[in-house]
């Protein structure tokens, strides 16, 4: 099976567009969606919509959350929150139910785990490999996918007692699998990434070949950056797509 593994796409049909049309001739199987599908972007609807559509397996990340109940905004720093505020007036009730459907986390085909932060906590920021071996240490399959903090990268466990190996792969790149490791690996962000390159990122986790491919994808920022400014959503939420921070 091909997998395509994408995560944080924060309401960025821009991005999302571009990354599905770099899609296209991959031959992908089937689709994974790691969580913060809504949240900061101009456009909550269409990537709901589309995300359903490729009936990819999902995940809610900490956005999705806050859409469905915006309580849980209160820990959102205030244009994240005023984000989420517009967001939840605007997601069409199918839509909400949707989100509010998603699991915290899940195991793909016994052989994947995905989760939004980390596998024991899907709040917190795999940052780390003191972080990584947290999610490591949980692990029931040789490999997770998370992401959360919007870099691409991966971790690779290491020997007992020492701590796992970290590869920040904000260029994209290939990972090989082998059986003596475990992986924790995070495709990136499809729509508001924060690793310094400002292009959407998505992974391709082919199972068969034990491989997974992280890519980056240029899109039109600014007419992302323009539907979130018609909006009337918080410049700081835009101004940050053209530097990815
Ligand atoms: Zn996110």
């Amino acid at each position: 099976m091909r997998y395509a593994v994408l995560s944080d796409i924060h309401s960025n049909l821009v991005a999302l567009e571009a990354v599905l049309g770099d899609l296209a001739d991959a031959g992908v199987d089937r689709y994974v969606c790691l969580g913060d599908i809504v949240g900061y972007g101009a456009r909550p609807n269409q990537c709901c919509d589309m995300i359903r559509d490729l009936d990819a397996i999902s995940i809610r990340g900490n956005h999705d959350e806050a859409a469905t109940d915006t309580t849980k905004a209160e820990w959102f720093t205030a244009p994240a929150r005023a984000c989420i505020l517009w967001t939840a007036e605007r997601l069409r009730d199918d839509n909400l139910e949707y989100l509010r459907s998603l699991p915290p986390q899940r195991i793909v085909a016994d052989a994947i785990t995905i989760c939004h932060g980390s596998i024991p906590d899907p709040d917190h920021y795999t940052v780390t490999p003191l972080d990584a071996l947290l999610s490591l240490n949980a692990m029931t399959t040789s490999i997770a996918f998370f992401g959360h903090t919007h870099y691409s990268e991966w971790f690779i466990s290491a020997d007992q007692g020492k701590l796992p190996a970290e590869y920040p792969i904000p260029a994209g790149g290939t990972l090989r699998i082998d059986n003596d490791h475990l992986y924790l690996v995070n495709p990136g962000a499809v729509g508001q990434p924060r690793d310094g390159n400002e292009m959407a990122s998505y992974a391709i986790y082919d199972d068969e070949r034990g491989e997974v491919t992280i890519h980056r994808v240029a899109y039109d920022i600014a007419i992302a950056a323009q539907q979130m400014k018609d909006a009337g959503l918080p410049e700081a939420m835009y101004a940050r797509l053209w530097l990815g921070v």
